[in-house]
């Protein structure tokens, strides 16, 4: 995919890959603050159901081929489907 590359400057070949999600921090502060207000204390928030979206947001990594630095890509919003590449 021809992609403009913020290191090279310009518009570069990139090679494409599906971003995945690495193992979520137990301990990190965002974590720590969700589980507390699904705890309770402070307005409705004990027992409440968690929000399910429909379908997820894709993103892919992008390498450039020139400078091979990596860049993060949103694609298309939300998709029930996997995202595939043609080649
Ligand atoms: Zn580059």
């Amino acid at each position: 995919m021809n992609a403009y590359c913020p290191y090279c400057n310009s518009h570069q070949k990139h090679r494409l890959k599906a971003a995945s999600k690495g193992r979520p921090r137990t301990l990190a502060a965002g974590n720590r603050a969700h589980e507390r207000s699904l705890k309770g204390h402070g307005s409705k928030r004990a027992g409440e159901k968690t929000v399910r979206k429909q379908g997820k947001r894709q993103k892919i990594v992008m390498t450039c081929q020139n400078c091979k630095k990596k860049q993060e890509r949103v694609i298309n919003g939300r998709t029930t489907k996997k995202i595939e590449f043609q080649a």
